[in-house]
């Protein structure tokens, strides 16, 4: 309410009102409500600015924002469990998997190399939430990475250990002669006195004393490539192509089961033992052949001896004695 001002009217010496013009009092009423609209509206303003004041609907996105955060939070243990198994995996892969199969460890930095190059991270930049998305985003690039990494190396492995079997298959690993076939295991690789000339003679077989007649097997998968009597010393003769470097040599043998050229399977009957060729009495002179060089037998009958048995062979076969040749 606006104050009344009154007058002296020196002509009726009295006090009058002075009354307000209409327009006047109209402006006033006007300003008020202006000054009262922008002070009220700079207010609100500042208010929200200084977040003192949140609208619902701003109430309810930054609910749903914590919420995402939680989220992401969630998902970075369940990625760090990822992480983890597939860290055991690798480990597993390096240390036993490609060991075994003689393949070389993936190194850790080849493993788990980011992205380099361009920035692929840009447009996660420039947002409150920007480190969180990015460091999450890059995890899950190398957990995808290492994935892959992972897999290929399996494939590998598949592929070596399909390869190991063909090579495992195909070594000699058995006894050329059944172990309750044989009198005894008559010499060893390795120096020998010669039973002809009684000169010391690197021995380069193990000679096995069986009965004329004793069936012989080949010792592991291959190709028959020779089954004669054409070599010196070695009288009728088998040898056996391998594969991977391998051969095996069958002497002084009675009779052939095989013939050149023929496929045969580890423990397949191939001949008979004899006494053909520089041989004093009926035994089977057995030679394992690597790369062209012999080398000792003794380390090739994993596949059908006994601990125990293996042990006997051994200590005949190291002993220094006269070979049958
Ligand atoms: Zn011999």
């Amino acid at each position: 309410m606006s104050k009344v001002k009154y007058y002296y009217d020196p002509d009726t010496l009295s006090y009058r009102k002075i009354e307000p013009k209409k327009s006047r009092r109209f402006r006033n009423i006007a300003l008020f409500f202006l000054g009262s609209f922008l002070f009220g509206f700079l207010g609100l303003i500042l208010l929200l600015n200084t977040n003192l004041v949140n609208t619902p609907r701003e109430l309810s996105l930054a609910r749903e924002v914590k919420n995402y955060e939680l989220q992401f939070e969630l998902l970075g243990k369940k990625m760090e469990q990822i992480e983890n198994v597939l860290a055991n995996i690798e480990d597993r892969d390096n240390n036993i998997y490609r060991l075994y199969f003689e393949a070389n460890p993936i190194p850790e930095e080849q493993r788990r190399a980011g992205f380099g190059g361009v920035n692929r991270y840009k447009s996660l930049e420039g947002f409150n939430n920007s480190d969180m998305i990015i460091s999450t985003t890059k995890r899950l690039d190398i957990i995808q990475k290492q994935m892959v990494i992972q897999s290929k190396s399996l494939d590998e492995i598949t592929k070596l250990a399909e390869e190991k079997e063909k090579l495992l298959a195909a070594i000699p690993a058995i006894q050329p002669i059944k172990n309750e076939d044989l009198t005894r295991m008559a010499s060893g690789y390795g120096w020998r006195s010669d039973p002809f000339t009684k000169a010391r003679k690197m021995h380069w077989g193990m000679d096995f004393t069986s009965p004329k007649g004793t069936p012989i097997y080949a010792s592991g998968d291959g190709t028959v490539t020779r089954a004669d009597n054409n070599a010196s010393g070695y009288g009728k003769h088998i040898r056996i192509d391998h594969g991977y470097g391998y051969m095996s040599l069958y002497g002084h043998l009675s009779q052939y089961n095989v013939k050149a050229r023929q496929k045969v399977k580890r423990g397949d009957l191939i001949g008979f033992v004899g006494n053909t060729g520089r041989s004093e009495a009926p035994h089977l002179h057995y030679e394992v052949w690597k790369d062209d060089e012999r080398i000792n037998p003794i380390n090739f009958y994993y596949g059908s001896l006994t601990a125990e048995e293996f042990e006997n062979m051994l200590k005949y076969a190291t002993q220094e004695n006269q070979s049958l040749d």
